[in-house]
């Protein structure tokens, strides 16, 4: 399916900085640069022509920009220019929300380093302890990891902080919510003073802007005004279906458009995952399915053969609502709602990456319709009704 590349101009507000029009002006190190275009980008997106300078200079940073737009490479660059090679400690601690995209960010840093000889470490939950162990006491100057791995190897002295120089949080604003905060406090507190700050989303409230203040330093804030949130590529639709019995058979008429590119529905809990995986399967629907509650060795396995397109739709919670890149995916299905406007967001973002088209398609009942006109007021955006064909759209 061709994709139309490139992304569209986006509009920032926060503090004056400067652009940056190329990777080559940006004053990166050699092998660096090579990374960079060896992994065929060819000119900074929008927030890496605003960002990545003043996280080089060492300023903290509060980088915000609408989903699929390079956001991990920016910060990820700024890593790799900060670390020295020559030093086999941690310099640099990136934490996000699931194990999925800490490694999905891991082996992002390995592929713009790879003319580095870098060493980066995925740390995440559910992995061999012993291995973590093995690695961290080699040294490793990168580490992207999940919040509870990472802090065991700090607490049992492997991963050794002293030589940290940056922290990075992906998706800030869930790794500031309830369920992160002490993890993320717990870790931080093991880290030197100077410690640069660099916070990453797109969606950051008023709350957790609030909070930045406890733990950075007179920030650069790259920030993005709600109403231009959503993208342009990404048409949101919904269907009517009155009564949830309802949505099965819709989705199960969308087959054939999902199944000719990739597809990911959404459910809000694990048990409605699996029970719609069965009944799809039952009625001869071939799908796939990840939650939190799978071996980590099947999460990766089918987290493997999606990015492969050896499977073509999966059914899944928000352990996938954000962060997760897979570029073909240009259909997203609520097949429930999210529980809130932020969410909604990140999961209508797993299509339409750097500027290719998506679509999202709501299924909702009669009392969901305001929840429905309550987020498209917010963002101030447009959902339709499905028209017929949906397929000329996500191409
Ligand atoms: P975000 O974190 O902002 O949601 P990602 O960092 O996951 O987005 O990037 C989305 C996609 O865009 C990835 O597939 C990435 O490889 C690609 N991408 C990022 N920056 C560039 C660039 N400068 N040129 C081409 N593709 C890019
Ligand atoms: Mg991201």
């Amino acid at each position: 399916m061709s994709a139309i590349q490139g992304e569209p101009s986006l509009e920032f507000q926060g503090s004056k900085v400067e652009l940056c029009p190329t990777f080559e002006k940006m004053g990166l190190r050699d092998e660096l640069l090579r990374g960079i275009f060896a992994y065929d980008f060819k000119k900074p997106s929008a927030i890496q022509q605003r960002a990545i300078a003043p996280i080089i200079t060492g300023r903290d940073v509060i980088a915000q920009a609408q989903s699929g737009t390079g956001k991990t490479a920016t910060f990820s660059i700024g890593v790799l220019q900060l670390v020295d090679t020559s030093v086999r400690e941690t310099q640099a601690l990136i934490l996000s929300p699931t194990r999925e995209l800490a490694q999905q960010i891991q082996k992002v840093c390995l592929s713009l380093g790879s003319y580095m000889s870098v060493g980066v470490r995925g740390v995440v939950g559910g992995k061999s302890v012993g291995e973590d162990i093995r690695a961290l006491e080699q040294g490793v100057q990168v580490v992207s990891g999940t919040p509870g791995r990472v802090f065991d190897m700090i607490s049992r002295n492997v991963l050794r902080t002293r030589n940290i120089k940056m922290l990075v949080l992906d998706e800030a604003d869930e790794m500031l919510n309830q369920g992160f905060k002490e993890q993320i406090y717990d870790i931080y507190r093991f880290l030197p003073p100077a410690t640069q700050i660099v916070v990453v989303s797109a969606t950051l409230t008023q709350d957790v802007l609030d909070m930045t203040r406890k733990f950075m330093t007179d920030p650069i804030r790259i920030l993005v005004k709600r109403d231009e949130l959503t993208l342009e590529g990404i048409k949101q639709f919904f269907v009517a279906v009155e009564k949830e019995e309802w949505k099965f058979d819709t989705l199960c008429d969308l087959y054939d458009t999902l199944v000719i590119t990739q597809a990911v529905i959404f459910c809000n809990t694990k048990r409605k995952v699996d029970w719609l995986t069965d009944k799809m399967r039952k009625s001869n629907f071939t799908v796939s399915s990840m939650h939190g509650e799978m071996p980590q060795k099947e999460r990766e396995q089918i987290m493997e053969q999606f990015r492969n397109a050896e499977t073509r739709v999966l059914i899944t919670t928000d352990l996938w609502a954000r962060g997760i890149d897979v570029q073909q995916v240009s259909l997203v299905i609520n097949y429930d709602l999210p529980n809130n406007r932020e969410l909604y967001i990140h999961r209508i973002g797993r299509s339409g990456r750097f500027g290719r088209k998506g679509v999202a398609i709501n299924f909702v009942k009669s009392d969901d319709i305001k929840i429905l006109r309550d987020i498209e007021q917010f963002y101030a955006t447009q959902i339709d009704e499905m028209p017929v064909s949906v397929t000329d759209l996500m191409s």
